[in-house]
Parts: structure tokens; sequence; C-alpha cells
């Protein structure tokens, strides 16, 4: 399915976005050495009910992953880099953290995830690959003119992604957002310009370029949900929902 907004829908999912983006940062400030990731979890799920809003991901029970998520938020821990299922884990100065959160509020769906060092031990090489999505992402939403094609979203990320001298993984990547949290388009995190869906206003994407350092090729954790590097690599992962409209894409889930 493919939902496509009018002016005034577009206008209803900016709260959504608004929500979603205060709710990662003020998680951002909360994830300092010696906080667990089952904290995180709770305060997520504290900002949600204190929002009026709902979890896109407490019932979410597709095919890949095991039974429903049952958490509110994916963290993803150092070479952990997608559907990171929160567990008893206690974060350290140095952790390479990627939170992932996507909210309901008002009927519309919102996604977006950020990748940060916790602490203040920093690695160079942790910084640049947190850069290379950051850029990549940046480049894919600028594509996201109407009439252009998700083609030319897929391509603009894999360029910047490949330049970085980055391996991308083409198994899970963006899509539609609306009324429900994953729909079609599927974007690539790679792809050929000018082919698929033709953009037009109204639609609202969840753009996601995701890397590994070295590989990329993921495996799954026994929780049936974790995805981390096959090679033990670190990993960072950036995600912004955004509404195509007449006049270029917006993104929703940035703080206004
Ligand atoms: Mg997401
Ligand atoms: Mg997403």
């Amino acid at each position: 399915m493919i939902e496509v907004l009018t002016p005034r829908e577009v206008d209803a999912a900016r709260p959504s976005g608004q929500f979603v983006a205060r709710t990662l940062a003020e998680l951002r400030k909360k994830a300092k050495p010696g906080v667990n990731l089952l904290q995180l979890n709770t305060w997520a799920a504290k900002m949600i009910e204190e929002a009026g809003a709902v979890s896109c991901y407490v019932d979410y029970a597709p095919s890949f992953g095991r039974g429903p998520f049952g958490k509110v938020i994916c963290t993803s821990v150092n070479d952990a880099v997608l559907h990171g299922l929160p567990h008893d884990y206690v974060l350290k100065n140095g952790d390479l953290l990627t939170l992932d959160f996507a909210a309901s509020l008002n009927g519309w769906v919102t996604d977006s995830a950020i990748s940060f060092t916790v602490g203040d031990a920093v690695r160079d090489e942790d910084q640049r690959m947190i850069e290379a999505t950051k850029k990549a992402l940046d480049a894919g939403i600028l594509a996201a003119q109407p009439g252009a094609r998700i083609g030319d979203i897929s391509h603009a990320i894999g360029s910047v992604l490949e330049a970085a001298n980055f391996e991308v993984n083409l198994e899970f990547g963006g899509h539609g957002v609306g009324s429900t949290m994953h729909q079609d388009p599927h974007i690539s995190n790679n792809g050929v310009p000018g082919r698929g869906y033709k953009l037009r206003p109204g639609l609202l994407l969840a753009i996601e370029p995701w890397v590994m350092a070295g590989t990329s090729k993921l495996v799954m954790d026994p929780d049936g949900w974790t995805l981390r590097s096959a090679n033990g690599g670190r990993t960072a992962h950036s995600e912004h929902t955004i509404a195509v409209t007449k006049s270029g894409p917006v993104i929703l889930t940035e703080l206004e």
C-alpha cells in the first residue's frame, strides 16, 4: 500500500514528527554511562503515554522477527545495527548506541533513528561512520523531489556510502509511512537513478542509511530480533521521516 496524504493531512502528521524528534533528543541526553537499556525503554514508554501517542513497535510482529517486539524503542549497541531489542545491559563510556523510534500521534506515524557515542570516549572511526550515514541521509532527502523517482533517492544514498568505502546492504532500507509504520515503496540504500515509483506531493517517506564497518552481512541474535554485523564491526544508522511536498522535501522528524 502507498498512501498519499492531502496537504492538510501532511500538516496533521507534523506533531508526530516533533514528538519522535523530542523523544529521541531526550533519550540521547539520558543515555549516559551506567544507564540500562531497559531504563531507556521505560522512559520512552512514559513519553509515549504522556503525549497520548501509540507505539509502533510493541505489537510489531513481521515474518523476519520473533513474535511481538514487546518494547517501544530499538536500542542497538556497537556491532548491533537494526532492531536492537532492549535487554538488561548497562551502557559503558564509549559505547556506540543507535536509537530507532517510531510512534503514531493523531493517527500519523513518523520514524527516526540516531547513532551517537555514549559518554566522552569518542572514537574517530565511529564518528566518521555516523557522519557518512548523516551525509547519505541528507543526499537522499535532497533527491526526494516531486517528480523524481525512488531510484534517485537510493542512488544518492548509495553514492555517498560507497564513496566513504562502505559496502551497502540491500536487505533493509527505507519505506513509506502514513497511518502505519511500514508501507511501500521500499527505499533501498543503493539503486539506479530514474527507476522506481515516481514521487508525488503527499508521500511520507522514512529514509534510513545504515552501515557496518568492513561488511554488509548481518547475523541475528538468539533474541530473534537484534541484527549485528557478521564480522563484529561497529555500525551506524541515521533516519528521518520526510514529506514530499510541491516545493520539495520537508523533514518532519527534526526539532523545529
Ligand atoms: Mg526506524
Ligand atoms: Mg524505518
